[in-house]
């Protein structure tokens, strides 16, 4: 495929100013929160480091600790389906859907069904598919994706909602109060609910020693849609578990306070086996998270419990907007995913970044994102997959640095240049860097000179 082209996409998210500007705040936002919550626990860093040993522990036994989860789940009443990729994946959700007659799914958030691209492919098979999440339902009935994977519906402005509403749900035309538009919704979504002959939720933990599940969500939709329908299907990646139930706390603690600036999250729904009468499910899929296992260099991208803390800060991202990345994961994380599953076609993306570190300094189980991302820089390099001109710019650059009398005459030229061009010289189609931003005045001397030194 062709790739995905993160400056055009940006480009075009960054030509509306007014909405990049309320992106990036509102991102922003989210961001001071979550650092009011990290420093408000002296333990922070400590509860940091013990998750990326619980992950990397894990990861190194993930076989094991699959089969006591399976063992587990299986004893207390749950059925453990197995699915190697997306295709397979959808495969099983829709044979248990279609083996009992069902055709209204309720469903909350999944980042793993929207990879597997599975509302698409229930709906082609006369299924309807119904998601619960406030913003999830917003994008889905403006047949959006998520841009964000907390807030999918933080691209949005709430007179763009009120428009959609009124469109689909027919509320009051010119209405864009939060409170009225989310009442609106609670009433529409709670006639979804009651007909609902099924409820498919994610997994943001899966315990091995208990052979349960969890997820973790702020508006009890997951709690609704697995407690009127009878039938609750899970669908949780490889990467989701965790050892033993004490590890658990160390995961709580962290994702809330990392993803929204909350405590906890209000609701943290266990789930071992099903209830009463009903059916529990369980789809473990691997689509592509073994490779990554197997590739040491990259290893670490599966530890991520996808809080998106490292979106709110990241500022390309908050710069850029979520579809600029044409992935379902964007951002810093998905940067480093995406590669791996096409690097063809997202060959641009580990290059959306200034590598400026903010995004490992948040993330709450300390993956080395900016470092991933230079490795992926090279591994795309080497692969021959960036484009000639910034080859051919990036031979002169090696060149020039590796030859220091070219290289002060260079800057000597360059500050001259800077001084006595015209401006509409300066400013041309060719100076992407001057397209949004001033460039700095040219000092007159090097900072060679400004030190009193020409001899290195
Ligand atoms: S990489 Fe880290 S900061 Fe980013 S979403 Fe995953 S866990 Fe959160």
């Amino acid at each position: 495929m062709a790739q995905a082209g993160h400056p055009e996409a940006a480009a075009r998210f960054a030509a509306d100013d007014a909405r990049a500007h309320w992106h990036d705040q509102a991102l922003w936002f989210v961001r001071l929160k979550r650092d009011r919550q990290a420093r408000a626990l002296p333990e922070w860093e400590a509860l940091r480091a013990c998750a990326e040993k619980i992950k990397a522990h894990t990861a190194s036994r993930l076989a094991d600790y699959l089969e006591e989860f399976e063992r587990n789940a299986t004893a207390a009443g749950a059925v453990v389906h197995w699915a190697r990729d997306a295709e397979e994946h959808n495969r099983i959700v829709h044979g248990i859907l279609a083996a009992r007659g069902v055709t209204r799914l309720v469903k909350s958030k999944s980042m793993l069904t929207e990879e597997c691209e599975l509302n698409p492919y229930l709906e082609a098979r006369g299924i309807e598919v119904v998601d619960t999440d406030l913003g999830e339902r917003i994008v889905q009935l403006a047949h959006e994706r998520p841009s964000h994977i907390v807030l999918p519906a933080i691209h949005k402005k709430k007179e763009e909602i009120g428009v959609l509403f009124h469109e689909q749900l027919g509320t009051a035309a010119g209405a864009s109060d939060p409170a009225y538009l989310t009442e609106a919704a609670r009433g529409h979504l709670r006639e979804k609910f009651l007909a609902a002959q099924a409820g498919l939720t994610g997994v943001n933990f899966a315990v091995a020693e208990t052979g349960g599940v969890v997820v973790c969500t702020n508006e009890g939709n997951a709690d609704m849609g697995t407690s009127l329908p009878p039938i609750h299907i899970a669908c949780m990646g490889v990467e989701k578990l965790v050892p033993r139930l004490a590890d658990l706390g160390v995961f709580t603690r962290l994702l809330a306070r990392s993803a929204t600036g909350q405590p906890v999250t209000t609701y943290t729904s266990h789930f071992h086996g099903p209830m009463a009468g009903g059916e529990l499910h369980v789809v473990v899929v691997d689509n592509g998270r073994s490779a990554l296992l197997a590739a040491p260099p990259h290893r670490r991208a599966l530890s991520c419990i996808r809080c998106g803390a490292c979106m709110n800060t990241c500022p390309v991202f908050r710069r850029s907007g979520g579809y600029s990345y044409g992935a379902v994961i964007p951002g810093p994380i998905g940067s480093i995913l995406s590669p791996a599953r096409d690097p063809a076609r997202h060959a641009t993306l580990p290059f959306a970044s200034s590598l400026c570190g903010s995004c490992s300094d948040v993330c709450p189980v300390r993956i080395d994102l900016h470092h991933q991302l230079l490795a992926w820089r090279g591994e795309l390099v080497a692969q021959g997959r960036l484009p000639a001109g910034k080859r051919l710019a990036m031979k002169l650059a090696s060149f020039v640095f590796r030859h220091p009398a070219l290289y002060r005459l260079g800057g000597r030229v360059g500050r001259f240049l800077l001084r006595h061009l015209p401006r509409a010289l300066l400013y041309g189609r060719w100076n992407a860097w001057g397209r949004q931003r001033e460039l700095p005045p040219a000092p007159k001397k090097s900072f060679r000179e400004l030190y009193g030194r020409d001899d290195g």
